[in-house]
């Protein structure tokens, strides 16, 4: 049998440490206390991505909550109003409720824009956005989430969540993949 393959093989650049996630879930835990603690909300976690984050920010709060999850996507641009997919639905009535959603990272910011409103036309009490992530950079509309773990630079992230092609999830920071596994000399 071959020896294993390691994807941390496959890592260029690490972007954000295990030690930079941990204090950034720190943070955004304390803003969430502050914030939401006395509210009894949902957490909505937006997948695939944002499976990781999700476990690690809910075991940071130490307050009522419950915790829900959506699979969507959006497609649109500047010029059209978001299109939202969903492939998922949450399971709750969030009527009345206050919403955090919880989602990898901010990079269009189209996607949260729109579930955002998707949840406001459902009756939430409020719905906040928290992103581990953010690329402003890369903004195509007016978004911009209420909590952010790192913002980081233009660049295809994978690790801790995020992955490239469905894989690089499992990897415990993250990272910029080595260029040829994107571009694969001819
Ligand atoms: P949006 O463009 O709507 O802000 O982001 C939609 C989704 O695209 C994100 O939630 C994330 O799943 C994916 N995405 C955006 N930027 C990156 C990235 O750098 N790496 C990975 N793996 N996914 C990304
Ligand atoms: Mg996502």
């Amino acid at each position: 049998m071959s020896a294993t393959a390691s994807i941390q093989d496959d890592v260029e650049t690490v972007l954000v440490t295990r030690q930079d996630l941990e204090s950034a879930i720190e943070r955004i835990a304390a803003e969430l206390t502050g914030d939401v603690g006395d509210g009894n909300p949902i957490l909505v976690g937006v997948l695939i991505g944002a499976y990781v984050f999700m476990a690690d920010l809910t075991r940071a709060l130490d307050f009522p909550l419950e915790v829900d999850f959506i699979n969507a996507s959006s497609y649109g641009n500047c010029t059209q109003p978001q299109q939202l997919e969903i492939i998922t639905d949450v399971t709750c009535d969030v009527t009345d409720r206050h919403v955090v959603l919880v989602d990898d990272i901010a990079d269009s910011g189209q996607t949260l824009k729109a579930l955002v409103r998707m949840l406001q036309e459902r009756g939430a009490a409020s719905v906040r956005t928290c992103c581990l992530l953010d690329k402003p950079a890369r903004r195509t509309c007016d978004f911009e989430a209420d909590y952010v773990g790192v913002t980081i630079p233009d660049a295809f992230v994978v690790g801790y969540g995020l992955d490239y092609a469905g894989n690089h999830r499992n990897l415990p920071f993250v990272g910029i993949l080595r260029p040829e596994l994107y571009q694969p000399s001819k």
